[in-house]
């Protein structure tokens, strides 16, 4: 680990770059752009365990409960303990609360019948809810912490709303071709629309939507819609208790008694010295994702090399490290959230829609794989499950016509160099591609006959954005490029919030996590915008209960 003016990325020091606009983001609902911010800052490249200590000689300092991290999982996890009557020392790595929570776009994903659905004509019970995570996350995922997930949900939105006063403004946002509203407090992907979950659920919106407290935070995001809404409302409850919060300290290891095996503290590093905390009942991990760690990446995520990365930098998987260095199992560590480029064709902030649903995606091989008209999330993590993905190093084509070409135009302007190919016959077309003889020719004539009918039999796209492809001259622009990027995977908990160990899956005592240092609803799949902070808050909530439950040590 090495420590870096995290500024210098900006200036081109770092495969990172830096998205500004914000356009090319569907699916995460920015409304203006997000940048890191430029603070000193820990930075790391090693993706390594980190082994754990024994008993030190003496304590520094001694509480009940470390939580490690103050941003969203963190701080619903620092609540509930301090609720609970608590002593809690929160140890955040950066100078200030929030993490990639603060600076999100505002979005949280409940559902089963929350007050705001009710209002906006949607009713839903929490099966609904569950059958549509367990499938919209899937394959793969933990069943039971979407059961759990669905189950609180409707706990966590009066939770927000009663207990720490966040805001849901009345209204919908409903999917495009109809018109946006922007100040809905309730909004959908377009994913729970899909013709792929007939039969197995109802369709219901579950994004609920915040207005940011603040518009412009230090200069990182600037938007009337952010992730302050439900943070900073959750941070000041937090500090109305008035635990220790130290900042500008990141934990380092983790202290395990060598007798019992249970974690008893956190060597974390103050004023640039080793500080010993004693934890009494345990510790909570909730320092985040990996994104910010180009190792982990490369060893982890090795298809996301070059993404845009969206998060804060410190982001850089210390908690799973740190997990692992004990013996903890991780799940879903390969699987992270992406976008294609070109999104404002395809997506109207988090909702699906745009003129690009009309086109035929296809690989390298001429071949549609999956339906134009999904979520942002979506796309990507069935492109990367696409088989010809790692021969084809995931290069995909969109294939459109002249009134596809018009619609976008209409949207903003296409320039030429995004055209990777143009012709007056798919024939032509598939020649400059250079796809094998006939399969591209094959694809959009198959797709043409169903396509005159609204009818999409192979991959079930929505009538609403079938139509043929027959006009000329026929478009292609490279689908390749993978957009905005934080990590799923991370230490493998059980629905009560407990690392479990990677030899028996027995939970490690003492030890806790949430959020994305933990992997729990977020499968190989992202259900939609807003699943990630409703996981953080669900299970950070549930491991500051666990942890307070707990029979302290002496
Ligand atoms: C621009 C953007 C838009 C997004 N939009 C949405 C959205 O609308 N809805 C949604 O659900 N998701 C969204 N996401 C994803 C979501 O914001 C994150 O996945 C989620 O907030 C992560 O929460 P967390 O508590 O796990 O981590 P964070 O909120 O990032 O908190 C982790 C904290 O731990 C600290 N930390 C790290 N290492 C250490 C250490 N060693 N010691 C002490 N502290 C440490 C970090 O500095 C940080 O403060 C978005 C993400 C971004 C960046």
């Amino acid at each position: 680990m090495k420590s870096k003016q995290t500024c210098e990325k900006s200036q081109g020091l770092s495969r990172r770059t830096f998205l500004k606009g914000g356009t090319a983001l569907g699916g995460l609902a920015l409304a203006s752009g997000v940048l890191a911010a430029c603070s000193p800052s820990t930075v790391s490249d090693d993706a390594e365990p980190i082994a754990s200590v024994g008993l030190p000689q003496t304590w520094d300092a001694e509480t009940d409960v470390v939580v490690v991290g103050f941003g969203g999982a963190g701080a619903a996890a620092a609540w509930e303990a301090l609720d609970a009557g608590c002593q809690v020392t929160i140890l955040e790595k950066l100078d200030k609360a929030g993490g990639s929570t603060n600076i999100c776009g505002g979005l949280i994903y409940m559902g089963g019948g929350t007050p705001t659905q009710k209002a906006c004509g949607f009713d839903e019970t929490p099966d609904n809810y569950y059958n549509y995570l367990v499938a919209a996350t899937g394959p793969g995922v933990s069943e039971d912490h979407c059961r759990v997930l669905a189950d609180e949900s409707l706990d966590l939105y009066s939770w927000l709303v009663d207990t720490l006063g966040v805001e849901f403004t009345p209204g919908y946002n409903p999917p495009w071709p109809e018109e946006a509203n922007y100040d809905a407090g309730l909004s959908c992907t377009g994913d729970e629309f899909s013709l792929d979950y007939v039969g197995i659920c109802e369709a219901v919106p579950h994004s609920h939507w915040v207005f940011g407290v603040v518009e412009d935070l230090d200069g990182t995001l600037t938007g009337a819609k952010n992730g302050s809404g439900f943070f900073q409302p959750l941070q000041k409850a937090v500090e109305a208790f008035e635990p220790e919060v130290l900042y500008k300290t990141p934990a380092q290891r983790l202290i395990v008694h060598p007798e019992t095996g249970r974690v008893v503290g956190v060597v974390a590093k103050k004023d640039g010295k080793d500080y010993n905390i004693k934890a009494k009942k345990g510790v909570v991990l909730c320092s985040g994702g990996f994104a910010y760690n180009d190792a982990m990446i490369e060893q982890y995520v090795p298809y996301a090399m070059g993404s845009f990365i969206i998060g804060t930098e410190g982001d850089t998987g210390d908690g799973i490290r740190m997990g692992q260095g004990i013996g903890a199992a991780t799940r879903h560590m390969h699987f992270a959230y992406g976008e294609l480029s070109n999104g404002a064709w395809r997506a109207r902030h988090s909702v699906v829609g745009g003129p690009l649903c009309f086109s035929a995606l296809v690989n390298k091989r001429g071949v549609r794989f999956i339906s134009e008209d999904h979520y942002a999330g979506s796309y990507y993590a069935q492109i990367s499950r696409n088989p010809y993905y790692y021969r084809d190093y995931a290069e995909c084509y969109m294939v459109f016509d002249k009134q596809t070409y018009d619609q976008m135009n209409e949207i903003s302007e296409i320039k030429p160099d995004i055209i990777i190919a143009q012709a007056d016959s798919i024939e032509e077309l598939a020649q400059a591609l250079d796809t094998p003889k006939g399969t591209l020719e094959n694809t959009i004539a198959y797709y043409n006959e169903y396509a005159a009918q609204g009818e999409d039999p192979l991959w079930m796209k929505r009538p609403e954005f079938t139509r043929p492809i027959e006009q000329a001259p026929f478009y292609a622009i490279s689908a390749t490029t993978l957009n905005g990027l934080f990590t799923y995977g991370g230490l493998k908990i059980n629905t009560a919030a407990q690392v479990l160990y990677a030899m028996d899956d027995q939970p490690i005592p003492g030890l806790y996590s949430a959020g994305r240092n933990a992997s729990d609803i977020l499968g190989t799949g992202y259900c939609g915008s807003g699943a990630s902070v409703a996981s953080c808050y669900t299970f950070g909530r549930i491991a500051g209960r666990g942890v307070a439950a707990e029979t302290a040590w002496e």
